[in-house]
């Protein structure tokens, strides 16, 4: 594992600025990690996957240091809003959620009060605030459905409405036909014909 300042010069490169959210997801990743006793991240990489709890700055730094992608499918999204994440090894099942406290965040901007910049302030907080301070660790059971685990597409088939390639098992079976799930109604977008 590198150290924390190394990932802060890397997380700022990779997110495109620093923020208290990388320090968050970076110190998140590290102890999720060292929880499992993963001490080199690179070494671990197909063992490891992560879930991750919301769409914000954390998560970016969170995927950095795991080194886990989304187009590796080792990156598992859930939209819960909350800032945390749960670091799964695959070999052993064993797996760990971190979540940040809210009070934490409190905390944080009462630390270094010299500090005029608020988000300076917090980001400094979030460097030296020990582990059980800036987070809860719960040791927890995921239930992983082969076909969303890394490695080839598990199966490859056509929607019988719109034509289009489903892999891994995500289409729907209605009334004996196969669709995928935008044509069987979970669609997020429609499209607009005659523009
Ligand atoms: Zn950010
Ligand atoms: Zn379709």
């Amino acid at each position: 594992m590198k150290t924390l300042e190394k990932y802060i010069t890397l997380a700022a490169q990779n997110h495109g600025h620093m923020c208290p959210g990388q320090v968050l997801g970076i110190r998140m990743a590290m102890y999720g990690l060292s929880a499992l006793g993963f001490d080199d991240p690179g070494k671990y990489r197909k063992r490891l996957l992560t879930f991750v709890e919301i769409d914000r700055c954390a998560t970016d730094a969170v995927s950095l240091v795991t080194g886990c992608r989304l187009g590796k499918r080792s990156l598992k999204f859930r939209d819960y809003g909350k800032v945390a994440a749960t670091f799964v090894d695959l070999e052993t099942e064993r797996a760990v959620r971190i979540v940040a406290r809210d009070d934490s965040r409190e905390k944080a901007k009462f630390m270094f009060p010299a500090l005029s910049d608020p988000h300076e302030a917090q980001r400094q907080a979030y460097k030296v605030m020990g582990n059980e301070e800036l987070f809860v660790l719960q040791w927890v059971r995921v239930t992983l459905d082969p076909a969303d685990l890394p490695g080839r597409p598990r199966s490859h088939v056509s929607c019988e409405s719109c034509g289009e390639g489903i892999n891994d098992g995500r289409e729907r079976r209605v009334e004996g036909r196969i669709l995928c799930r935008p044509c069987a109604g979970e669609g997020y977008c429609q499209e607009i014909r005659d523009a």
